[in-house]
C-alpha cells in the first residue's frame, strides 16, 4: 500500500512498554500535538505534556488516549467523533477534507463511483493534509478510506 502522507513516516521515540489501563491494548504512539489540537478544554487542562501518550486501538474501549502514568482521555474528551471507536455514519473518515462515512457511502450508491480516495490522495500529494492536528489517529486517513471502500464494494 502506498502511503502519500509524510506524517506517518516521522519517527516517534517513546517508551512503549505500557498498555491501556482499561482494556490492556498495546496501543500506538501518538504525538502530543494531536492531543493539544483535539482535546476539549476541560481535558486539555489535565494534559501531562512530559508524558508519553498512546492511542487505544480497541474499538470496544472508551479510552482514546492513555499515558504511562495511568492517565486517560476518553471519547467524551475529544472534540471530534473518533472514527476507530465509532459506528456512526456521520463520523468523519477523512477529517481534513470532510468525508464522512455517509458521504462516501452515498456517493457510491448514487453514482457507483468513489471519488473520495482520488480526491484525498490528490490533496495529500499536494501537501494540504493536516492529519496530525485534525485526525484523532494523528496519521493519514487513506488506509481507513481504502478499507471503507473495500467493505462497500464487497457488499454491493
Ligand atoms: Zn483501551
Amino acid at each position: 500500500m502506498v502511503d502519500y502522507c509524510a506524517l506517518q513516516n516521522e519517527p516517534i521515540n517513546f517508551d512503549l512498554g505500557f498498555t491501556c489501563p482499561e482494556c490492556g491494548d498495546k496501543g500506538r504512539p501518538i504525538k502530543i500535538i494531536t492531543l493539544k489540537s483535539l482535546l476539549v478544554p476541560s481535558a486539555l487542562a489535565k494534559l501531562e505534556p512530559s508524558a508519553s501518550y498512546k492511542m487505544c486501538t480497541n474499538k470496544a474501549c472508551s479510552v482514546v488516549y492513555f499515558n504511562e502514568r495511568q492517565g486517560v482521555f476518553k471519547t467524551i474528551d475529544i472534540k471530534v467523533e473518533v472514527y476507530t471507536k465509532s459506528e456512526d455514519e456521520d463520523c468523519p473518515v477523512c477529517y481534513c477534507f470532510g468525508w464522512t462515512k455517509k458521504r462516501v457511502l452515498q456517493e457510491f450508491k448514487e453514482t457507483g463511483r468513489a471519488t473520495a480516495l482520488e480526491e484525498i490522495t490528490a490533496h495529500t500529494k499536494a501537501g494540504r493534509c493536516g492529519c496530525d492536528v485534525n485526525n484523532p489517529e494523528g496519521s493519514c486517513c487513506l488506509s481507513n478510506v481504502k478499507c471503507l471502500l473495500e467493505s462497500i464494494t464487497k457488499e454491493s
